[in-house]
């Protein structure tokens, strides 16, 4: 590890910049224009390791909306979900990003999900989200025909959106307004001094910046502890994976179908998933999987298990969670287990109605003591903002997130 003020070992003249962002997935190009709203004119570069923008988690999830319904009052989760949707939509109108209002059903199967289902629309009232209706078996019956159930909340203002395209007009924004976004730099060393902090990549350039902002999703733990954050949290990747439901059966499914969660859990449970394009999702799982970028589910990597497995969180957290755990597994191995979980919300659905989806992979922190931090969480280092868990709904509330991080940066 570096020490901070020794920028000794770097070599090659740095480039220099007012601002310089780690990561080109949804909340790096975010706070880039959130950064250049506030400065016009500053020195902003976004740097991305990949050879395109939002190749990680901004182009692999549901593709959702989100209402804010939820998540803990007064969390950050449920402010920036119901503000970031606010600006979202406004940001897709402006720019003709397609958003399709689908509304969703959280549907409850049996009595016992009643109370859960109380508390989740106690919350969404508390959060201040918009249009929620509580409806029985018949009302329920009424929004989707093919669905079943003895009660559910509706909220007819979650939509659905692809984020790649958002972060397509995103980066669009920044290269207008004057910024750079170089692809293929991988950031592998970070020094900090007292007015600068330096980044060095893989290949050995160098940028240099006042400021700097890590938003490296699955990575931001190993980035946050090279520039001298503690190590805690650790991120620890959770696969999802998704079926996709046979064209002919799409009429199955009208807007979002999704179960009352279990409130222990970050995790939504298997959701039905128009996609703006036609398409009907079926998912996403919740797998421990043995890479960060574990989009197929055999890739594994030595340092990915590694970090897993010896991080004290990952063993207390699976002492407590094995049952879910095996239910995933279970998942994971089966389409006929998939189309059982669904087919208790449709009971149309049949394990032969479902198509090869895709997989995506949470960067989802984890506490020493075993906690799935729920929250959204930032920390400092010298002349350093990191993002350190920006699980869903953090797609939906980039744009509020970012204002978030922009505020802690300019702190700097
Ligand atoms: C299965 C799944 C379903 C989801 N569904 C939803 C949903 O419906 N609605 C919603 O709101 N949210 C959803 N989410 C969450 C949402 O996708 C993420 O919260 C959001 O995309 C996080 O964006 P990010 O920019 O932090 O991370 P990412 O998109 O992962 O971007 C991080 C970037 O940092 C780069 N990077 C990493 N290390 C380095 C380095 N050393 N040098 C340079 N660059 C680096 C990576 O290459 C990557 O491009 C879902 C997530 C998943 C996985």
């Amino acid at each position: 590890m570096p020490h901070f003020g020794d920028t000794s070992g770097l070599r090659r003249p740095a480039d220099s910049y007012d601002t310089i962002i780690v990561g080109a997935g949804i909340i790096g190009l975010a706070v880039a224009r959130e950064v250049l709203a506030r400065r016009p004119g500053s020195r902003v570069l976004v740097v991305e390791r990949e050879d395109a923008a939002a190749r990680h988690q901004s182009s692999h999830n549901s593709g959702v909306i989100h209402a804010g319904v939820y998540y803990a009052p007064g969390s950050l989760k449920a402010r920036l979900c119901v503000d970031g949707a606010a600006r979202l939509y406004g940001f897709c109108e402006r720019r003709a990003v397609a958003v399709k209002r689908v509304g969703k059903l959280i549907i409850a199967r049996d009595e016992h999900e009643l109370p859960a289902l109380e508390e989740i629309g106690r919350r969404a009232n508390a959060n201040g989200v918009a249009g929620m209706r509580r409806l029985d078996a018949g009302g329920l019956r009424e929004i989707e025909p093919h669905a079943i159930g003895v009660a559910a909340l509706h909220s007819p203002n979650t939509a659905i959106v692809d984020f790649a395209d958002v972060c397509a007009r995103l980066a669009d924004d920044l290269g207008a307004a004057g910024g750079d976004l170089r692809f293929g730099w991988e950031v592998a060393r970070v020094a900090a001094g007292a007015r600068s902090i330096r980044l060095r990549s893989a290949a050995g350039d160098e940028a240099e910046g006042a400021r700097a902002v890590f938003c490296a999703g699955l990575w931001s733990d190993r980035l946050a502890v090279l520039a001298g954050a503690d190590p805690d949290p650790r991120i620890v990747p959770f696969r999802g994976g998704y079926l996709r439901l046979a064209p002919r059966r799409r009429a199955l499914v009208r807007g979002l179908i999704y179960p009352v969660p279990d409130p222990r859990l970050p995790f939504l449970g298997v959701h039905l998933t128009p996609r703006v394009d036609g398409d009907v999702l079926l998912g996403p799982s919740a797998l421990l999987v043995g890479a960060r970028d574990a989009y197929a589910l055999s890739t594994l990597r030595a340092a990915d298990v590694r970090d897993t497995l010896a991080w004290p969180g990952t063993w207390r957290m699976m002492a407590r969670w094995w049952r879910t755990g095996i239910g995933e597994l279970r998942l994971a191995a089966s389409r006929e287990a998939f189309a059982a979980q669904a087919s208790r919300y449709v009971p149309a659905l049949r394990g032969e109605d479902l198509l090869p989806g895709f997989g995506g992979v949470r960067a989802q922190a984890v506490a020493r003591d075993g906690r799935l931090v729920d929250d959204f969480l930032l920390c400092a280092t010298p002349r350093a903002i990191h993002v350190r868990n920006a699980p869903s709904p953090a797609a939906t509330s980039s744009l509020a997130l970012a204002a978030r991080i922009a505020d802690a940066a300019d702190a700097i």
